[in-house]
């Protein structure tokens, strides 16, 4: 039997937390425990409590000394579920400098030790195709574009520079909600490492262009995932690996113009996910997937039998703390 839609019992939503390591030794860190358990304890100064000390509490939480292979197996599970035909979206959240870069691709120019899910989740796609190749014929295909200030940029195309992208649901139709984006067969690690690189130099050629918007944008790995058996039984999982914009609050009282807007847009678009994620959570019977273009395009991976992990990401060090206890609440309210 190809299709396992078999209700998660333990639910479909789940939070992971990261701690990267500190930059500054000897400098203060706010963070003072994490524990096996998920648990995580933050020291607030500002808090108004005698030990200024907050707790909180996530499916997993990774300390600084968690490697790539540490955290990737704890995500395995869910990679795996999008070759049974699941639908499948993992968010790195948190403050620019925070490690969601890290996390998802791997630091720029790191070794092979260090590359991130996107990698490893193909790679491991890759050997379960193999794995089941006299059964099942898988074929992987990638697309990967950026939301910026609202608009959707191509991030394959060989001209990238004047791709404004639709969002458009082909229901019934091959499932697709950007038809017109570059969309690439994908056979081996290599395959992988090439596309990635050209995914990072289109987003650096605008980074340049606007002073480093990429910690500013949204960007979205899609991986489709289509299965057929001999006796011609179809099925279709999808992967959404996605880099959000940092999610610091700018003071508006020193940014105006554009940098205002990104700022705004920014904002708005990781509310509206918080809003779909907790509405999910709570079964709500309307979820907002209109507001905003990153949950429009994931609108048929967040809900139903789709299964959601989010990361949120942490800075140990105690000047970050405010953005820290935010994106820690953020990430609270969506589990
Ligand atoms: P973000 O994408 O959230 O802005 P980055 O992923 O670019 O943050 O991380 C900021 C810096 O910290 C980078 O130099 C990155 O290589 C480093 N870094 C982040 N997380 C880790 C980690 N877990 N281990 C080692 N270095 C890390
Ligand atoms: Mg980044």
């Amino acid at each position: 039997i190809l299709y396992n839609m078999v209700q998660d019992l333990k639910g479909n939503i789940r939070v992971y937390c990261r701690v990267r390591p500190s930059f500054t030794s000897g400098s203060s860190n706010a963070v003072e425990f994490v524990g096996e358990d998920g648990s995580l304890v933050i020291v607030d100064p500002s808090k108004p409590t005698k030990d200024g000390r907050r707790h909180f509490q996530f499916n997993q939480v990774f300390g600084p000394t968690a490697t790539q292979e540490d955290v990737f197996d704890h995500v395995q599970p869910l990679i795996r579920s999008v070759m049974d035909g699941y639908n499948v979206c993992i968010f790195a959240y948190g403050q620019t400098g925070s490690g969601k870069t890290y996390t998802m691709s791997g630091p720029s120019g790191g070794s092979a030790k260090e590359l991130g899910i996107n990698y490893l989740a193909l790679n491991d796609l890759f050997q379960m195709s193999d794995r089941r190749k006299d059964v099942i014929n898988y074929v992987i295909r990638v697309q990967m574009v950026e939301i910026y200030n609202e608009q959707i940029r191509d991030l394959l195309a060989e001209d990238s520079s004047n791709t404004k992208l639709e969002i458009r649901s082909c229901a019934g139709g091959d499932g697709l909600t950007l038809p017109d984006a570059t969309m690439l067969p994908v056979i081996s690690p290599s395959d992988v490492l090439r596309l990635m690189k050209l995914g990072e130099l289109n987003r650096v050629v605008s980074a340049t262009a606007m002073n480093n918007r990429s910690s500013r944008s949204h960007s979205v790995l899609t991986v489709h995932v289509h299965g057929e058996d001999e006796s011609g039984g179809k099925l279709r999982g999808c992967l959404h690996l996605v880099d959000l914009a940092g999610s610091e609050r700018v003071d508006k009282s020193e940014v105006t113009g554009d940098r205002l807007k990104e700022a705004q847009y920014i904002n708005k678009s990781l509310s509206c996910l918080g809003d779909v994620v907790t509405a999910l959570a709570q079964k709500n019977t309307h979820i907002p997937y209109r507001n905003s273009k990153l949950t429009l395009l994931l609108q048929d991976s967040l809900g139903g039998h789709a299964k959601t992990l989010m990361f949120a990401h942490v800075s140990p060090e105690e000047d970050s703390v405010l953005e820290t206890v935010s994106t820690l609440k953020f990430a609270q309210r969506v589990s």
